[in-house]
């Protein structure tokens, strides 16, 4: 499932694609997506393609006219930009992965002057949403990424929290976009024991966790994101990330730090992968 890095990376890298193009006609295969064809997009221009939360907005506007067309990926949703040039060269890729869209999964497309903007979903969990308004579009949790994302407001969000921080962590409404290989990845960096509940998290804790989620993210961010199971970016590669994963899926295996086995356990029915050598 793609969380904030793969998501940012997928908006990355269509906005150069996008501005400025012109849309010509808007294709709906799944009526489920219908609301793309309430709004009149035909004539509208990509004006930006930016991440808000786990959701990828297109700007459109025409004359004065402004909208904004959130993607949101859920589980399988791909969105593929295709100008007839091949597409780039897949690099860290799994062979179970290589595989280009099937047409039968395609649900929406925009036909652009300059390419078509496709939207492949096999398991039809993605939503697209048009609105005019910008600010309803806004997640509940607090981007991680962004200046909001203060030692002060985490401190605050986790005052009451009574859950595992593993769980916590994934947690859309307080902190968008970590998913469950991230948390996992930011506990170890940061020292913390999953099963610790959040509200009794000390100082020097949620310091070291705020640091530690800010630079996992980035460094994430700059791989492009990491491909466990479905995620391909927009030019039909995937991400890199996986490549400097520390325990996610490393059970039994050495802790890169003390040399203890990584462990696997079982939170809420999602795995959980931690060195008690680090984490204790
Ligand atoms: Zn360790």
């Amino acid at each position: 499932m793609p969380e904030l890095p793969e998501v940012e990376t997928v908006a990355r890298q269509l906005r150069p694609a996008l501005v400025g193009a012109t849309i010509q006609r808007v294709l709906v295969k799944d009526q489920k997506l219908s609301d793309l064809l309430a709004w009149e997009l035909e004539g509208c221009t990509f004006v930006d393609v930016t991440r808000l939360g786990k959701q990828v907005v297109l700007s459109v506007s025409s004359g004065s006219q402004a909208a904004y067309v959130a993607v949101h990926l859920r589980m399988t949703g791909r969105l593929i930009w295709d100008d007839g040039t091949p597409l780039r060269t897949v690099q860290f890729q799994q062979a179970a992965l290589q595989r280009p869209p099937i047409e039968k999964h395609l649900r929406a497309e925009c036909v652009c002057s300059s390419g078509r903007l496709s939207f492949f979903d096999p398991r039809r969990f993605g939503t697209i949403q048009v609105t005019a308004d910008y600010e309803s579009l806004r997640p509940v949790g607090l981007d991680p990424t962004t200046e909001d994302f203060t030692e002060r407001a985490l401190v605050k969000l986790l005052e009451n929290a009574k859950q595992p921080i593993k769980q916590w962590l994934l947690r859309q409404d307080r902190l968008v976009g970590l998913g469950n290989i991230y948390a996992s990845e930011i506990l170890f960096a940061s020292r913390i024991h999953p099963e610790r509940l959040g509200a009794a998290l000390v100082t020097d804790e949620i310091k070291q966790l705020r640091l530690q989620t800010k630079r996992i993210l980035a460094r994430a961010i700059r791989h492009c994101g990491t491909t466990f199971s479905d995620f391909q970016d927009s030019t039909g590669s995937v991400g890199g990330f996986q490549r400097y994963l520390k325990v996610y899926n490393r059970e039994g295996e050495p802790c890169p730090r003390c040399g203890a086995l990584i462990e696997r356990i079982v939170q809420q029915g999602r795995s959980t992968f931690l060195c008690r050598g680090c984490q204790q």
